[in-house]
């Protein structure tokens, strides 16, 4: 994972991905004001709509964006196939895109949830999916891989995935785990209440048929690190911003 900065934004790469414009982006350098300060990329959490627009903008300047393309996430495991689109749009009631087509920015809105970053480089496809622990526990992971196979043919042993920072190990306090989380979980409780779903992702990405060496997680919590948004460090009352991470098959 290497960090990049140009101006006030800055974003983290990763060598898996080396062949598309992507990034997982800071919340530094965009127009938004407290609590959502500065590159908050939500319409959802009550910031003012021509901010969102400019950070963005922001956004698809930075990495030559020709249509950016969101979904309103709700913690569920719906996956879209995107085709011919046109313009920047986002789309209902789905937590994960697929797209074949070049120039279509893919955008996962977070503050702790993990974006994955799919990309298939033999049938040239490209996957993002919104996880959160309900997404966890519903494995959106699997079902955009499914998604994949089926639409695009794709083979799960040439996929390349990454995790993008995320809710680590080090704050991912879970109380009521014995309800919240299934039993193929529990394995993963480091210490009373607190579960690693950095492994528990590379567990369901491997599980796809994905290899080992073909997944990076960046390995930066979002609570601990104050370079992001963080629902959990903010706090319920106070609220916070979204970040953004995005990848894109390069336009032609
Ligand atoms: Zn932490």
């Amino acid at each position: 994972m290497k960090r990049e900065q140009q101006d006030s934004l800055c974003w983290y790469r990763s060598n898996l991905l080396a062949d598309l414009p992507h990034g997982m982006f800071c919340r530094h350098g965009g127009v938004s004001e407290q609590p959502f300060a500065s590159l908050n990329l939500s319409y959802g959490v009550g910031d003012q709509p021509d901010k969102v627009t400019i950070n963005r903008q922001r956004l698809k300047q930075c990495l030559g964006i020709t249509h950016l393309v969101s979904a309103v996430q709700v913690h569920g495991d719906q996956v879209l196939v995107l085709e011919e689109i046109e313009q920047d749009s986002e789309y209902a009631g789905v937590d994960a895109l697929v797209t074949q087509q070049p120039g279509v920015g893919l955008l996962i809105q977070q503050a702790d949830c993990q974006a994955v970053l799919l990309y298939d480089p033999v049938q040239q496809v490209i996957a993002a999916a919104h996880n959160g622990w309900k997404g966890s526990v519903l494995n959106i992971i699997a079902a955009t891989v499914q998604v994949m196979q089926a639409r695009f043919g794709t083979d799960p042993a040439h996929l390349r995935a990454v995790l993008s920072p995320s809710l680590g190990p080090c704050c991912a306090e879970f109380v009521n785990w014995r309800q919240e989380l299934p039993a193929s979980m529990h394995g993963q409780q480091i210490r009373a209440n607190y579960f690693d779903f950095w492994a528990i992702s590379r567990e369901q990405l491997v599980a796809t048929g994905i290899k080992e060496t073909q997944i990076e997680t960046a390995g930066l919590c979002t609570v601990c690190n104050q370079d992001f948004f963080s629902y959990r460090r903010a706090g319920k009352k106070l609220g916070t911003g979204r970040c953004g991470s995005v990848l894109m098959l390069p336009a032609l």
